[in-house]
């Protein structure tokens, strides 16, 4: 049997299984921020935005399966809350604290198990302080970037975990992960933003199969046009990464939402609603 065959094999066989489960699992968007854009031109190393303003939303989403409780990414700082900052091309906004957000759901932040990051970047970690007892999920290569010596803020913030001598639970992931062990959401590999960056892929009963950018894409047009960010870390990486993902997505028939791009925020439940 040749290699294909037997992948086919293993999908027919994980197929029902996960299928007969039906995990008890539903997912909410959580309002992490705005951030508007000056000039868009840092957002393609081809000068594809020059010039362009732009408003992008900065999503946060909760994920329950059975009992246990995933936030996927931890938005930016509670203290940005009521004020704006600005920074670079950015002003930064933010109305609701992601614990304010849990506390309309009769949850608090010691209901949270697991805090998965796409990555490292200031608007994904900015509340991730706020759940020191909460197992941290994050790409190895970022996690092994953040403590380099050479991003002692971004360590700062996430500092039960890799600080010197912390104690807070980690996963440093490799490759793709399977987040509560039945299939049901999936960190997937996609390197090129940052060297550890994930994207998530999450199966949902009724609503089906939805997949998370990340930060692999800000908005709708670089799908089309393949905009790099002049930021990222590899361009390369990015690429090959933005080929596996549409390449999944369409094999998967799966909703996309692109995690700060407004135009995607009525593909899901508006909060306190949930996809089921
Ligand atoms: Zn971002």
């Amino acid at each position: 049997m040749n290699f294909a065959r037997i992948c086919a094999a293993a999908v027919m066989l994980a197929g029902p299984a996960v299928a007969q489960q039906s995990p008890d699992i539903e997912m909410w968007r959580l309002d992490c921020g705005t951030l508007e854009l000056s000039d868009t031109g840092p957002f393609s190393d081809t000068q594809l935005y020059d010039g362009e303003e732009r408003v992008l939303t900065d999503s946060c989403y909760l994920i329950r399966n059975a009992d246990r409780y995933l936030l996927w990414d931890a938005g930016l700082p509670a203290a940005l809350k009521g004020a704006s900052a600005e920074q670079y091309v950015f002003t930064l906004g933010l109305e609701k604290t992601i614990a304010d957000q849990l506390d309309e759901l009769d949850l608090t932040p010691a209901d949270i198990d697991l805090v998965g990051l796409s990555h490292y970047h200031d608007d994904h970690i900015g509340q991730a302080m706020v759940f020191p007892q909460a197992q941290l999920l994050i790409g190895s290569d970022d996690a092994d970037a953040v403590t380099s010596g050479a991003m002692e803020s971004t360590r700062a913030q996430l500092a039960p975990w890799l600080s010197e001598g912390a104690s807070g639970e980690i996963t440093r992931v490799t490759g793709d992960h399977d987040v509560f062990g039945d299939g049901s959401v999936r960190m997937l590999a996609m390197e090129g933003h940052t060297p550890g960056h994930k994207s998530l892929v999450v199966h949902l009963p009724r609503t089906g199969t939805v997949m998370l950018t990340g930060d692999l894409y800000h908005f709708e047009e670089q799908i089309a046009n393949r905009g790099v960010p002049a930021f990222n870390t590899d361009r390369a990486d990015t690429l090959a990464s933005m080929h596996r993902f549409d390449q999944m997505a369409e094999n998967l028939d799966a909703t996309v939402v692109i995690q700060h791009d407004p135009r995607h925020l009525d593909r899901l439940p508006t909060f306190p609603e949930s996809a089921k």
